[in-house]
C-alpha cells in the first residue's frame, strides 16, 4: 500500500471530526499543520496539486530577515524574520545554511550607507547572528565577484544570510507532520465548505486521481492557499477581489562559472529600485527576482517578456556580459500573495502576514514569506484553537527539529545533504539494487535511488513531482530534466504499478510544464 493510500484510509476511518483541517500544502499550510499536530490536535492537510507546487517551490531560496524591509524601516518584520531564520537553521541544518553575500558598491556614499545598514542587520539577529558583516576593498570585491563589471566600483560589503532548498524543506515538513501523527494528502482538492448553522464545520473535497468526492468534518478549517486564498473565501460566500494583490517574480538559472568564488551577490537597488540577487545554489547560479503586478493567479505562471528583458539587462550590467540562451539552464516564476493596504506598487506592499477570521469561523492565513512560515502557522493555529474551543496548548515548534535533522556535512554533496539522516537509507536502496545507482542524466547529480525513495517515502505521484520538487532537476537544468523524464517515468510506473498509457500521459503532462522552464530566444 502506498503512503497516499494509507493516508486516504486514515481519512475514511476517521469517525469523529478532525480538530483542524488545513487547506493548502505550501509553506504556510504545512507550517500550520505541523503546528496543530505538534500541539496534539487531530490534523489533516489537503493539497489539490503536489506539496509546494505553488509559490513555495519557486522562491529565491533565501532564509532571510529582508535587508530591503530594513531600508523601509520595517524593523519588527526584520527582527521577527531574523529570529525565525536562526531557528530554521537550528531545526533543519540539513536544509538551511549560512551563505556569504557581497554587495558591490559603485558610489562614494554607498560604502558607509550599506556598511552601516548591514551592520544593523547583523546586530538585529543578536545571538542568532550568522557572522559579522564588513567592508571590502575594491580589489577584494573583484576577487570575490570576478565577473562583476568593474567600472565605477568603489568596494563592497560582505554580510551573511541563510539559504535553503524550499521544496525539500516542504517535504521535510510533510514527513515531520506524519511523524507527529498528522495526515496529509496531495492531489485532493477542496471544492466547497461545509457549514452548520452558519459556522464552518468541514470541507467538501475531490480526489483528483480517482474523482471520488467526500466530506471531511472538522472543528476548525484553516485556509492557507496562497494566491488562491480568495477562491476559498468565496466558497464561504465572501466577496472576491478585496484582500490580495498578486505579484510575479521570475528567475534565471546560469552555470556555476558565473559566480566562481561561491559567494552570492546582492544588488540593493537596481535602476528601478528593486533588489536583485545572484546566488550559488545546487551547483548553479540563481538570478532574480522581478516584481510585476499580475491580475490573475495561475498554477503555472510564466516569465513575462518584460521580466526576461529586465533580467538580461541587469545580468549584463552587473556581470559585464549577457548570457547566451544556451547558458540559461532554466527559468521559473512564482506568485506572491500580498495583502492589500490601499493602492501602490506591489514592491511596496507589506511582506508581513495576515490572519483573518471570517464570520463563519474560517481562519485564513496569508502574505508573509517562507522564512516566517512557522510564525504564520503558530498565529493561525492560535486563532483556530480559539474559534473551535480546542484546549489551550503552548506552541513548541520554535525548538522542534524537523524530519531528517542532521548537522553532519562530512563528505556529502550539496544535493545529498538535503536528505539529512535519510541519506544512509537512500544509499542502501542502491546497495540492495545496483540498477538504482544509475544517474538520471550526465548533467544532473541525481540517481534513480532518489526517484524510488520519492515514490516510496515522499508521496511523489507524477514525473513532475520527482523532477521539480523531490529532486530539483527542472529548476536546475530544464533540458536535462526533459531528457531524463522517460527513465523516471519507467521507474515510477514500476514502483506505482502503472501501465504504458500512464507513462505516455505522464510524459506529455511533464513536457507541457517543462517547456515553460526552457529559455528560448524570441
Ligand atoms: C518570486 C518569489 C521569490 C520569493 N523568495 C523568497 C525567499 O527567498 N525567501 C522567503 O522567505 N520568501 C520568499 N518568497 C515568499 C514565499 O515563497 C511565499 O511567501 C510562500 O511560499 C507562500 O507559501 P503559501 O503556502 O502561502 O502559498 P503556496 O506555496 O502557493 O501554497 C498554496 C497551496 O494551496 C493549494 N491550493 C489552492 N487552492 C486549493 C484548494 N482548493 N484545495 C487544496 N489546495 C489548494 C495550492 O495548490 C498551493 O500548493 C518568494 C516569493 C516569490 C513569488
Amino acid at each position: 500500500m502506498t503512503q497516499r493510500e494509507k493516508m486516504l484510509r486514515r481519512l475514511r476511518e476517521q469517525s469523529v471530526p478532525w480538530d483542524v483541517v488545513v487547506i493548502g500544502g505550501g509553506a504556510t499550510g504545512l507550517g500550520a499543520a505541523v503546528e496543530a499536530a505538534s500541539r496534539g490536535f487531530r490534523t489533516v492537510l489537503i493539497e489539490r496539486a503536489d506539496f509546494a507546487k505553488g509559490t513555495s517551490s519557486r522562491s529565491t531560496k533565501l532564509v532571510h530577515g529582508g535587508v530591503r524591509y530594513l531600508e523601509q524601516m520595517n524593523v519588527m518584520l526584520v527582527l521577527d524574520a531574523l529570529r525565525e531564520r536562526g531557528h530554521m537553521l537550528r531545526n533543519a541544518p540539513h536544509l538551511v545554511h549560512d551563505l556569504s553575500f557581497v554587495v558591490p558598491v559603485f558610489g562614494y556614499f554607498g560604502l558607509p550607507y550599506y556598511g552601516f545598514g548591514l551592520k544593523v542587520y547583523e546586530l538585529l539577529s543578536g545571538k542568532l547572528s550568522l557572522g559579522a558583516s564588513h567592508l571590502l576593498s575594491r580589489e577584494k570585491t573583484l576577487e570575490m565577484l570576478p565577473g562583476v563589471a568593474g567600472e565605477g566600483l568603489k568596494g563592497g560589503v560582505l554580510y551573511h544570510d541563510g539559504q535553503f532548498d524550499d521544496a525539500r524543506y516542504a517535504i521535510s515538513l510533510l514527513r515531520t507532520l506524519e511523524e507527529l501523527g498528522g495526515t496529509a494528502l496531495n492531489y485532493v482538492a477542496v471544492t466547497g465548505l461545509v457549514t452548520h448553522g452558519g459556522k464552518v464545520a468541514g470541507v467538501k473535497a475531490r480526489d483528483v486521481e480517482s474523482g471520488d468526492e467526500f466530506e471531511i468534518a472538522a472543528k476548525s478549517v484553516v485556509n492557507a492557499t496562497g494566491v488562491f486564498t480568495e477562491e476559498i473565501l468565496t466558497m464561504g460566500g465572501e466577496a472576491k477581489g478585496s484582500l490580495l494583490s498578486v505579484s510575479q517574480g521570475s528567475h534565471f538559472v546560469l552555470p556555476s562559472s558565473w559566480l566562481p568564488s561561491g559567494k552570492a551577490m546582492m544588488i540593493p537597488r537596481t535602476s528601478d529600485g528593486r533588489v536583485l540577487f545572484a546566488i550559488p545554489w545546487h551547483g548553479a547560479v540563481v538570478v532574480g527576482t522581478t516584481d510585476e503586478a499580475v491580475d490573475r493567479a495561475s498554477v503555472e505562471p510564466h516569465a513575462l517578456e518584460k521580466e526576461r528583458k529586465f533580467l538580461l539587462e541587469h545580468i549584463a550590467k552587473y556581470f559585464g556580459r549577457r548570457p547566451s540562451s544556451g547558458e540559461i539552464l532554466s527559468m521559473w516564476s512564482g506568485l506572491r500573495p500580498l495583502v492589500k493596504h490601499g493602492g501602490g506598487a506591489t514592491s511596496k506592499l507589506s511582506r508581513d502576514h495576515t490572519v483573518l477570521v471570517s464570520k463563519t469561523g474560517l481562519v485564513t492565513v496569508t502574505g508573509g514569506k517562507w522564512t516566517t512560515y512557522r510564525r504564520m502557522g503558530e498565529d493561525a493555529v492560535n486563532r483556530a484553537a480559539q474559534v473551535a474551543g480546542l484546549p489551550k496548548v503552548a506552541s513548541r515548534t520554535l525548538e522542534l527539529k524537523l524530519h531528517g535533522w542532521s548537522d553532519s556535512t562530512a563528505a556529502v554533496s550539496e544535493h545529498e545533504r538535503v536528505y539529512g539522516s535519510d541519506l544512509s537509507l537512500i544509499q542502501k536502496l542502491s546497495h540492495d539494487d545496483p540498477s538504482l545507482e544509475t544517474l538520471l542524466h550526465p548533467r544532473l547529480p541525481y540517481r534513480m535511488r532518489e526517484v524510488a525513495w520519492a515514490v516510496r517515502q515522499e508521496m511523489a505521484r507524477t514525473v513532475e513531482d520527482v523532477l521539480a520538487r523531490r529532486t530539483r532537476a527542472l529548476f536546475l537544468d530544464a533540458r536535462a530534466a526533459i531528457e531524463a523524464a522517460p527513465a523516471v517515468a519507467d521507474l515510477m510506473a514500476k514502483e506505482l504499478g502503472r501501465d504504458a498509457g500512464w507513462k505516455a500521459r505522464e510524459l506529455e503532462d511533464f513536457y507541457a510544464v517543462a517547456r515553460g522552464y526552457l529559455y528560448e530566444d524570441e
